[in-house]
């Protein structure tokens, strides 16, 4: 028999990798029946995010695009192939990294996210956090980095500057860096990019930064009650069933 531990959000729990990957897919599978906020009537897949459970580098986008929501992965377009390279130009891989979105889920024609939308997907992103552990996340971008950081100054004003910030339950670097899309088609910004990129190594080899000393006191997090099972349906003949998500669509390393 095949036993599955209930998910658990304190980060003091998590005890090694392996760990830390079955909680990952337990929030993977949560968030792939999630319904909290109107994308999920709009949305082909939700993209959870990709990588190592075991990062020390995060990545984080604002939301999926069209080809993302197909496929179900982050960053899978031309602007997914330029982080490619310029992790390869430090020497790292995707299967290095994790890398996640604010919302789990396209907004219709990749319209802004909407308030309501920011704070149902938020403790997907926490959890993430939590159970990674990583020592830096890059917010990719404006929206990522403004709404990481709770505050309004731009990127163009805050990128290549690390600073320690608790998300959820963990102190971590944030280090703003433009978004790829955007230094897709403008040489000088790639320029900047590619520099910030080049102070990745040394962050990560930085000290982590200290926990917050509350971290003892958190109260465990109630995980939301599983809902019973409903009984399948009888496919309709002639329509398509809906695929199970399965935790290999994680692309896990
Ligand atoms: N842009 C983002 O911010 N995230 C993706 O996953 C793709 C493009």
């Amino acid at each position: 028999m095949v036993v599955v531990s209930a998910p658990e959000y304190h980060p003091s729990v998590v005890s090694d990798a392996a760990e830390r990957r079955e909680q990952l897919k337990q929030v993977y599978l949560e968030a792939s029946a999630c319904t909290r906020c109107a994308l999920a009537e709009t949305r082909t897949t939700v993209v959870f995010g990709a990588g190592n459970a075991d990062a020390d580098l995060m990545f984080v986008g604002e939301a999926p695009g069209a080809n993302e929501d197909k496929q179900g992965l982050p960053f899978v377009g031309q602007a997914g192939r330029l982080l490619d390279k310029l992790l390869g130009e430090i020497g790292l891989e995707r299967a290095d990294v994790f890398i996640a979105n604010v919302l789990k889920c396209r907004p219709p024609g990749n319209r802004d996210p909407r308030p309501q939308e920011i704070e149902s997907c938020r403790d997907y992103l926490h959890r993430q956090v939590d159970l990674i552990e990583p020592r830096v996340i890059c917010t990719l971008g404006n929206f990522s980095t403004k709404l990481l950081r709770g505050d309004p100054t731009g990127i163009s004003r805050l990128h290549g500057q690390p600073e320690v910030h608790v998300l959820g339950h963990r102190a971590v670097r944030l280090y703003p860096i433009y978004h790829p899309a955007a230094a897709l088609y403008t040489p000088s910004m790639l320029e900047t990019l590619r520099a910030d990129f080049a102070r990745l190594p040394e962050l990560l080899a930085t000290d982590p930064p200290p926990q917050p000393e509350a971290l003892e006191a958190v109260p465990e997090i109630e995980p939301e009650p599983t809902p019973e099972p409903e009984a399948a349906e009888a496919p309709v003949p002639g329509e398509p069933m809906e695929p199970e998500p399965s935790p290999d669509q994680l692309g896990l390393f």
